[in-house]
């Protein structure tokens, strides 16, 4: 019997907790949880314009899910999902296609494509064939997450969004904060957290409290659709193997990844680096040239469009 109502089956052990949960007081605390995190962290305002940042991938379908339900409550706010689309065929393809059904279903929220193609000029799988991401040293990787990131950005802008969420959980963020202190980068701004700087959209992460593992059951209790193809760029990277490390340690030790984050949070001491603009495209950033315009100049295509 679940814990909290004595009633339903039990669909959900949550090890941290040692809770056993149906699937409607599952779905009611993943839920609590999230909007906690939100105000945690005040990361959305009464009227904010949302843009979530729907890949299709089954975490950011579960966020769309959440914050409608969030957003719901608040007449002044209004929500748009934004997709960015980088051309990687199959893979791709079917995220969107899962995305499409997904929203269609939801009723009502605003869905919003962008592409690569339309604003850079070529798809994810060009620059790859014809070679132009080797001659350039960058991994495919490097390029499509980077460009994903402009690409949202300028999508959010067209759309007039006030703020970004995204469907970084507690595991991606403890990764990110790891591979941080590997590389000897500690001086970045805790992840997913508001930050009003002129020039930017800021970002958040609604799911940063929220273990992968509850997601995917999340998802999996609410027909959230899950891809069945992998990227084929995706690499063994430094992040998978630290991804499996802390599986394996919050698997042994439940509670682990939720403590590391709150430590790492202590932890962090952001530097102010002063910000210039780009000499191309004119976006705040801590170099002479941005990171998007760099590489694209590698890739020897036209100029980054601003906005
Ligand atoms: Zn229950
Ligand atoms: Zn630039």
């Amino acid at each position: 019997m679940c814990n909290v109502c004595n009633k339903g089956k039990v669909v959900y052990f949550r090890a941290y907790s040692g809770e056993r949960l149906c699937s409607r007081c599952f779905t009611k605390t993943f839920e609590k949880r999230v909007a906690k995190t939100i105000a945690k962290y005040d990361m959305l305002r009464y009227n904010d314009r949302i843009a979530v940042a729907v890949s299709g991938g089954k975490d950011s379908l579960a966020l769309l899910r959440v914050l409608a339900k969030i957003e719901a409550k608040f007449p002044e706010s209004s929500m748009v999902a934004i997709t960015v689309d980088e051309g990687i065929s199959v893979y791709r393809d079917e995220a969107i296609k899962n995305a499409e059904d997904f929203i269609s279903k939801m009723g009502n929220v605003e869905h919003v494509k962008v592409s690569f193609k339309e604003l850079f000029g070529f798809t994810l799988d060009d620059v790859v064939r014809d070679g132009a991401v080797d001659r350039a040293g960058i991994k495919p990787c490097t390029v499509c997450g980077i460009l994903r990131r402009r690409a949202l950005d300028i999508a959010a802008r067209q759309v007039g969004a006030s703020v970004i969420a995204t469907a970084h959980t507690l595991d991606d963020v403890v990764q990110t904060y790891l591979m941080n202190m590997f590389r000897g980068d500690i001086d970045k701004q805790p992840f997913g957290i508001r930050m009003e700087l002129e020039g930017f959209v800021p970002r958040v992460a609604p799911f940063k409290l929220t273990p992968e593992s509850e997601v995917v059951m999340y998802a999996y209790l609410h027909n959230v659709p899950f891809q069945s193809y992998t990227c084929p760029y995706a690499r063994t990277s430094m992040r998978d193997m630290i991804r499996n490390f802390l599986t394996e340690y919050e698997e042994n030790y439940p509670g682990t990844l939720y403590t590391a984050l709150t430590s790492f949070e202590k932890l962090i001491k952001p530097s102010n680096v002063s910000l210039q603009k780009c000499e191309v495209c004119g976006v705040p950033t801590s170099r002479r040239i941005c990171r998007a315009c760099e590489i694209l100049k590698h890739l020897n295509v036209r100029e980054v469009p601003i906005q």
